[in-house]
């Protein structure tokens, strides 16, 4: 396996050089203490204080948490090493205000060992130290053992409660209380897809078989539940969010999460997993928590807590009461984490079932297309009907191409093609079986809005224009007939020419869509049955002509020479919508 390059100095600098970054980062409002500790600069004097701290390499936490109503010092170890006892004594001296020093971090057995040693050293300068150990990972220990679990990224709000707490705590063991408090209530469960690497080796932090997904896996790829072949998200999503409800339900110190109860959700990314995976995971998130009748109260989502470039993802629950909430509430700020002033909205978000919408509307596309071909077509050419129901027939056989145009653009482009045309042709299908359309104007531009509106790509614009030229050159017409039809393409080829910049020969839709055109000038006193497959037959040898072209064009054009023997996705598009309607015409 490769891994992606680092950008570094000496790797074995980087913990003392990421951390000199981020004291520049902080512009002022923190500084460098000791041989490797960053603390806040204007911590009050009574203050009980927090410090939290680490191995570094999983940024940002711990260090970049050092801030406004969140910890007030960090003590940072090197790449995945817990911090030496006298970083960690260095910190402690640095924030103590005269009333305590509350160290938080996360259950490992070498930070344990270095924090203890850091609190005697402390202890013996007459600070007053108390520790609460982070511990939230279920898949590390089962619940009567909680004790020996490590700590994941339930830090990051346990973190951001305890800052909140400090604020206004009155004594060290108070907010050690409020803090095991927010401790006892949070549980995550992380799954791992990828290692990161090590920056000084180059070499992964574990091992994990080919499509294989680790369940439990801690931040640096420890076994947990074990190995299982990757499901959907959607799966995924359920099966851990079982295994926290579940240790929930089994742990005798706290009670089951039940309806009504009220959640700080995380959604955490070990840092390669994407924004747009945690926020497919939410959208599941937040129904399986809808159906149980678990309200969110808020939401963290972002890569806070990673181990280099792995893939991965946990989730971390934990239950607010009012007390907790309160704290939450509070804004604060730092690197890592900030959260802005003002009232959160509470419960949970409404979920719209929309899963099942575009096999729905393919089948009543059917059925009506299906009831097409018993009308009789005036000479005139097609009924405002008959040319709606012709319009769903090619939706149909567009969405039904998916698999071939995905194949024509991944041979070409980014692969997107049929999926955009799969998702505009069925919001095309939506809006014409769902709505009523006054003429066959209206009817062009509604159906061009609904592709320009939801296909997005070159192609949205592209196809959008396709049916929008009818609406600009139908105006008045009663029936689609062959004059219509050369309009609507001549206009289109216009249209799409000006907004694209592409011309024929580009190997574009264009190739398809120009033939076409003039094949309709050709015949537009021809009755529409036999203009349409002249029209149809130039589409076809259009798209076929395109295949010997270079593409100058669109995505494909980096590839200059190598597109010489394939066909543009587009100008296949093109060739199956002018055939369908040929098809439906004379069928
Ligand atoms: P994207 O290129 O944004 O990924 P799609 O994959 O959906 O969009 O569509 C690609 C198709 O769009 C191409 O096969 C080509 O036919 C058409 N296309 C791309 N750029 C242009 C352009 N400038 N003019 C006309 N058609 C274009
Ligand atoms: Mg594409």
């Amino acid at each position: 396996m490769s891994f992606t390059p680092k950008l570094l100095n000496d790797p074995l600098s980087a913990a003392d050089e990421l951390l000199e970054g981020l004291i520049e980062a902080y512009n002022g409002q923190c500084y460098k203490v000791g041989a490797r500790s960053i603390v806040k600069n204007d911590i009050p004097d009574g203050k009980v204080s927090l410090l939290v701290g680490g191995g570094a390499g999983h940024e940002p936490i711990y260090h970049a948490m050092v801030g406004t109503n969140m910890a007030d010092g960090a003590a940072c170890g090197d790449i995945f090493a817990a911090p030496a006892p006298n970083i960690v004594q260095e910190a402690t001296t640095a924030i103590d205000r005269g009333n305590g020093v509350l160290y938080l971090y996360g259950n490992y057995a070498g930070d344990v060992m270095n924090f203890d040693v850091g609190a005697e050293m402390s202890e013996a300068a007459d600070v007053h130290v108390q520790t609460v150990l982070i511990a939230d990972d279920v898949a590390s220990a089962p619940p009567e053992r909680k004790k020996d679990r490590r700590g994941v990224a339930g830090l990051v709000p346990i973190v951001k409660i305890a800052g909140a707490a400090s604020q206004t705590a009155e004594t060290l063991e108070d907010l050690g209380a409020i803090t095991e408090k927010a401790s006892l209530q949070t549980r995550s469960i992380g799954a791992a897809m990828a290692p990161g690497s090590i920056p000084a080796t180059g070499k992964p932090t574990f091992e994990l078989g080919a499509g294989m997904v680790g369940l439990g896996m801690g931040i640096h790829g420890e076994a947990g539940v074990g190995e299982i072949p990757l499901p959907s998200a959607d799966e995924l999503t359920v099966k851990m969010l079982d295994l926290i409800v579940e240790d929930f339900e089994k742990d005798a110190d706290v009670e089951a999460l039940k309806s009504g109860d009220e959640i700080v959700f995380f959604i955490n990314s070990l840092g390669a997993t994407t924004m747009m995976e945690c926020l497919v995971c939410m959208r599941k998130a937040a129904e399986y928590f809808e159906e149980r009748g678990i309200e969110i109260f808020d939401v963290l989502m972002g890569p806070y807590v990673t181990c280099q470039e792995m893939a991965g993802i946990s989730f971390s629950i934990t239950r607010v009461d009012e007390e907790l909430k309160q704290l939450w509430s509070m804004p604060c700020q730092s690197f890592c984490y900030s959260k802005m002033e003002g009232p959160l909205k509470g419960g949970s978000a409404t979920v719209t079932k929309t899963a099942n919408n575009s096999k729905a509307v393919t089948k009543k596309a059917k059925q009506v297309a299906q009831k097409a071909l018993d009308l009789s077509k005036s000479s005139a050419g097609l009924s405002l009907e008959q040319t709606k129901q012709m319009s769903l027939l090619v939706a149909e056989k567009i969405i039904a191409a998916e698999p071939i145009l995905s194949q024509a653009d991944r041979d070409l482009g980014d692969g997107d093609h049929g999926l955009g045309m799969a998702r505009g042709f069925t919001a095309l299908t939506k809006q014409l079986s769902e709505n009523s359309h006054d003429n066959l104007r209206n009817l062009y531009q509604e159906a061009g809005n609904a592709l320009l509106t939801t296909m997005g790509g070159a192609s949205g614009v592209v196809f959008g224009s396709l049916f929008l030229a009818g609406g600009k050159t139908m105006h008045g017409a009663e029936f689609f007939g062959s004059h219509e039809l050369s309009h609507l393409l001549s206009q289109s080829l216009k249209d799409v020419m000006s907004r694209g910049g592409a011309k024929p020969g580009d190997k574009t839709m264009i190739d398809a869509l120009h033939p076409a055109a003039e094949a309709a000038k050709a015949n537009i006193d021809k009755p529409l049955s036999e203009s349409i497959i002249a029209v149809a037959a130039a589409a076809e040898a259009g798209k076929e002509a395109s295949k010997a072209m270079i593409a100058t064009m669109g995505r494909a054009k980096t590839l200059g020479e190598k597109t010489i023997g394939l066909p543009d996705a587009g100008a296949i598009s093109v060739s199956i919508i002018l055939n369908t309607m040929a098809d439906f015409i004379n069928g």
